[in-house]
């Protein structure tokens, strides 16, 4: 009963055709921390789709952030133990657009961090899954965060994680760096937990994690402040690093200097639709500067560069006059810079 009258609010709102945000109503739903056993409140299938297609804006790019997060996590909530119908529905509203894509990333960190709040954090990472830029993983790690696992639940979390990430494209690896890091607080020690990790690929991903966490925190309600960041990027990365957490820490200078470029984009009002004209310019400019810091590491240039054009917002590509104006701008990373951005934007 509770799932039909749900249900009738959102195909409510539906054919009334506005801006379909179903504010779910938390009686409806029930609090997941107070679940005696994981899958209790869950809802069916047919009505999680429901609920969900509820969340993506139309038109495309409409409705505010916040709304679309809220309606993330309540889905992601009221589906229980299985994502996957939710999952569909948001991944294929992602590829569409994505300013929908970016609401849901922060709506599935809330449902990841509620998850592992009722649940162990390996059981809640192995129902997990790489949906909307991996939010629910990435929340399982705020939330552990803010605890101190022992060294036997990073064991089990870097295994989990490495079997999950044979699946499915899911980044729990760099979740894991963003939790090292605010457990820790310390460079040395949070990378020491990356190694916990047996292949290269995860190790290096968690080392970047630790330097977006350690700079850049989505959230900082664990309480730790961030880092101030050197004006010389070169004094990041500790070279005396195991190689696979030196290219990862490398990898996270490239993206601290692409998340610089996506605050720049957003305070112009570049990232939902056509890229103001006005915008470009200074865009560029950042552009350049951060391909020029890139290119202080020397051997670690090519990681850094990498990770920058490939952290770019998708919106900046997307826009044919804004991506050519970046590409050119940076001279030395310009051929790289077209074949990324194109294989981004799909064009
Ligand atoms: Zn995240």
């Amino acid at each position: 009963m509770k799932a039909s009258r749900v249900s009738i609010v959102a195909l409510l709102a539906m054919s009334l055709g506005a801006s379909l945000f179903v504010a779910l109503d938390d009686t409806l739903v029930g609090d997941p921390s107070s679940s005696t056993a994981p899958g209790a409140n869950i809802l069916a299938g047919e009505d999680v789709r429901t609920f969900a297609l509820a969340c993506v804006p139309i038109p495309q790019g409409s409705g505010t952030p916040s709304a679309i997060a809220d309606c993330v996590k309540d889905t992601f909530v009221a589906a229980g133990d299985d994502f996957g119908v939710a999952g569909e529905v948001f991944t294929s509203a992602a590829k569409r657009d994505p300013f929908f894509a970016d609401a849901c990333h922060l709506g599935a960190h809330e449902a990841g961090r509620a998850l592992a709040l009722r649940m162990d954090p390996a059981d809640a990472l192995s129902i997990s899954s790489s949906v909307c830029s991996s939010g629910l993983v990435h929340g399982i790690f705020d939330a552990l965060g803010e605890t101190s696992p022992d060294f036997a639940t990073w064991d089990e979390l870097a295994s989990v994680c490495e079997d999950l990430r044979r699946r499915e494209p899911a980044s729990c690896a760099d979740g894991m760096g963003h939790a090292a890091w605010d457990v820790t607080g310390d460079v040395a020690s949070a990378e020491e937990l990356c190694l916990t990790f047996t292949e290269y690929s995860a190790r290096s991903e968690c080392a970047e994690g630790v330097q977006m966490q350690r700079y850049a925190p989505a959230t900082e309600r664990a309480g730790r402040p961030r880092d101030e960041r050197p004006l010389d990027v070169a004094e990041i990365c500790r070279i005396e690093a195991d190689p696979s957490i030196l290219d990862g820490c490398r990898h996270g200078i490239g993206w601290l200097l692409a998340n610089d470029i996506a605050a720049l984009a957003d305070s112009l009002d570049a990232l939902r639709g056509a890229v103001p004209v006005g915008a470009r310019r200074p865009l560029a400019e950042q552009f350049a500067n951060a391909a020029a810091a890139c290119s202080t590491l020397f051997d670690g240039e090519a990681a850094c560069s990498h990770r920058l054009l490939t952290a770019v917002p998708v919106a900046l590509y997307l826009d044919r006059p804004t991506r050519d104006a970046l590409c050119s701008s940076a001279q030395t990373i310009s051929v790289r810079c077209r074949e990324i951005a194109t294989a981004y934007a799909g064009s």
